[in-house]
């Protein structure tokens, strides 16, 4: 396997601003310096609580919003050094699936027009004639009839809807797209069609998705490796066996015990985590888990751990380890 994206030390700051003339007075750090990479054809999941800043990565390595400072290197090509022209064109191979398929549709299109825009945008389609056969065809890869082109999203059940922006994100033939929470908004009996589709189209056009979810049991179906995030930064990265098999990290380790088990005679022990996620910003000094952390020890109170790799590959930022 090739590497397609590799991130370095990518941050997302949003500066705090008070008083009358706006002066700066602190920074959330929504995402604190994440390095990792994703290999061809794989998918990544990036897991964690809500507001550790996995959606703000997602969409800053797509540059949807702009990263503050960092690296994303896409294909040998430097994404950040990319003008907005160069950035519209390079577009085509990153795409991003959306948590509500109904907000991120135009409610006042008809699926035809929705998933003719990118064509037109990029102008990869030029006639009429080749605009509908393109939206047709389109639509059958996502299972739906084409027949349906003429509807508005408000017809279509809510996994139609995601079919429908799955179709779209595909539209221009992309490498690499970015699925936030594409099933969360789902009933679970619709959560596992959409991810075998998923897969499917993985397989056939050679995708490779990072895939940003809060939820263990869709993660473990789907990833080929996980990265565990808190509080804008990666704390453990392991190929997804081996993550639910030795989760490392005491907030993995907690996050796993909540998990279901399939089998009602065995027995897990479930980690209870006393206080909140933290506020970003005021983030705690040292390792900013140990407020939560049952083995938290002195050291951790002043030293941030470095996200180290071990022998086996398996990456953790703990000073346990
Ligand atoms: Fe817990 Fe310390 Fe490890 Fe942080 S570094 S997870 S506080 S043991």
């Amino acid at each position: 396997m090739s590497t397609l994206l590799e991130v370095r030390n990518l941050k997302k700051h949003y500066p705090i601003r008070k008083g009358f003339f706006s002066k700066q007075v602190g920074a959330v750090k929504a995402v604190d310096g994440i390095t990792l990479s994703v290999e061809q054809g794989e998918t990544l999941a990036v897991v964690g609580e809500s507001g550790c800043g996995k959606s703000t990565t997602g969409r800053a390595i797509l540059r949807l919003i702009e990263p503050t400072e960092g690296e994303i290197m896409f294909n040998g090509t430097d994404v950040r050094s990319l003008n907005t022209e160069q950035l519209r064109r390079f577009r085509t191979d990153m795409q991003m699936v959306f948590q509500d398929p109904y907000a991120s549709l135009d409610p006042r299109w008809t699926v035809q027009r929705i998933l003719e825009e990118p064509l037109r945008t990029h102008g990869s389609a030029a006639s009429s004639g080749e605009l509908k056969s393109r939206v047709e065809q389109l639509m059958e890869v996502v299972g739906l009839s084409p027949y349906q082109a003429h509807r508005f999203p408000h017809e279509f059940s809510g996994g139609q809807r995601q079919r429908i922006g799955i179709a779209r994100a595909l539209a221009l033939n992309p490498k690499f797209i970015v699925c936030d929470e594409p099933v969360s908004a789902l009933d679970v009996s619709i959560q596992a069609q959409v991810l075998n589709l998923m897969q499917d189209l993985q397989e056939q056009y050679g995708l490779t998705y990072m895939f940003i979810s809060h939820d263990l049991s869709v993660v473990k179906f789907i990833s080929d490796r996980v990265a565990v995030m808190y509080l804008g930064r990666v704390v453990e990265l392991a190929p997804t066996k081996e993550l639910f098999a030795k989760p490392l990290h005491p907030y993995t380790q907690a996050l796993m015990s909540a998990v279901p088990v399939p089998n009602p005679g065995q027995k897990k022990q479930r980690i209870v985590l006393t206080g909140d996620v933290p506020n970003p910003e005021t983030p705690p000094s040292g390792c900013a888990f140990h407020p939560r952390c049952p083995y938290a020890m002195d050291r951790c109170k002043s030293e941030a751990p470095a996200l180290r790799t071990l022998d086996t590959g398996h990456q953790v930022s703990c000073h346990l380890y």
